[in-house]
């Protein structure tokens, strides 16, 4: 089992990058309004997650530790309609089989946290602790037991980079919640919460003032669909091939369809699609889009991937057309 568990890390971890995409993301399927993300050495030294979610009870945190474990999924029936970041219930066994962790975790009826402590993947302690209510998971010397792997990871700041940019998709897509990342003691980013989702100041403390200066914002919906989000107008010349972000149904996701037809639709209206930038938004009925498609979740698979592409397609290309003199 323990083997198993290194060798999930294997497709799950493949840098602190991911460690604190797998955090983040269960803090926000437990319903957390506040994330606090403290950096050591890029995260290869330290990461801690602290939320205000939900918190886990204490019978539950062995199960929360072990491979194939969700609380999140019922049945397979279930993973037709996953709308949770996770499902698969391998990532916290993985990460603990990779580094020293340890996880303190309160739901709000009891008076004290639990508090469990993991060596690659073997519990070494276990016993009460205060903690307000949520979770606080601490992932320490990620690949201490698999030189190997430590090996191959890059230098702190190319690690802090990776990290930096997961957690932009995260504050695009989550406007809703508290994000507070600090690395090495110092304050890195302090995204505070903002109710009105059209609000641009997200945009601007993300991809910057020149991003929000030229954004169209559009929205569209047909059966089953929506699209909503902004793309800069032609007058933003940067090359911005970095600044292209898509989100299915909240999860940052890389889609060479989808952004086939945002290029495209540039292409044939401004003559120029190169590197659109964009921040786009798809809302899917679930039971139309396969997310088990990658361990890491960064992939999906539309049902009916044509009719993704002409809708997106035709939503964009409407809205530049408009830019036109
Ligand atoms: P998954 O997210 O796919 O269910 P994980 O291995 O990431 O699997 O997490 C296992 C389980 O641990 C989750 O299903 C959830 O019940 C619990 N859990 C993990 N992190 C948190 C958290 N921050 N707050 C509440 N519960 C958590
Ligand atoms: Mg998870």
């Amino acid at each position: 089992d323990h083997l198993i568990n290194q060798i999930a890390a294997g497709e799950v971890v493949e840098r602190p990058a991911s460690v604190v995409k797998e955090l983040v993301e269960n803090a926000v399927d437990a319903g957390a309004t506040r994330i606090e993300i403290e950096l050591e050495e890029g995260g290869v030294r330290r990461i801690r997650v602290r939320d205000n979610g939900s918190g886990i009870e204490p019978a539950e945190v062995p199960l929360a530790l072990s491979r194939h474990a969700t609380s999140k999924i019922g049945s397979l029936d279930d993973l037709e309609s996953v709308l949770t970041m996770g499902f698969r219930g391998e990532a916290l066994p993985s990460i603990a089989s990779v580094s020293r962790l340890s996880l303190t975790s309160r739901t709000a009826e009891r008076e004290h946290a639990h508090r469990v402590e993991l060596e690659g993947g073997r519990v070494v302690s276990e016993s009460p602790h205060p903690h307000p209510p949520g979770t606080t998971i601490e992932v320490r010397d990620l690949f201490f037991n698999i030189p190997a792997r430590r090996k191959f990871l890059k230098a702190e700041r190319t690690e802090l980079g990776h990290i930096e940019e997961w957690l932009r998709q995260l504050a695009l897509a989550r406007p809703d919640i508290d994000v507070r990342v600090s690395h090495n003691g110092k304050i890195l980013r302090r995204w505070n919460r903002q109710d009105d989702l059209l609000s641009t100041r997200r945009l601007d403390e993300t991809l910057g003032e020149a991003f929000v200066a030229n954004a169209m914002r559009i929205e569209a919906d047909a059966v089953g669909i929506a699209l909503s989000g902004w793309i800069a107008r032609p007058t933003y010349n940067r090359a911005a091939a970095d600044q292209q972000y898509l989100f299915v149904n909240g999860r940052a996701i890389r889609d060479r369809s989808v952004a086939h037809a945002v290029r495209r639709a540039y292409g044939d209206v401004l003559f120029h699609g190169r590197h659109p930038a964009y921040v786009l938004f798809v809302t899917i009925d679930p039971r139309r889009v396969d997310v088990n498609v990658h361990p890491a979740k960064h992939e999906v698979r539309f049902r009916d991937a044509r009719f993704v592409h002409d809708f997106v397609y035709r939503t964009v290309a409407d809205a530049l057309r408009e830019t036109r003199p």
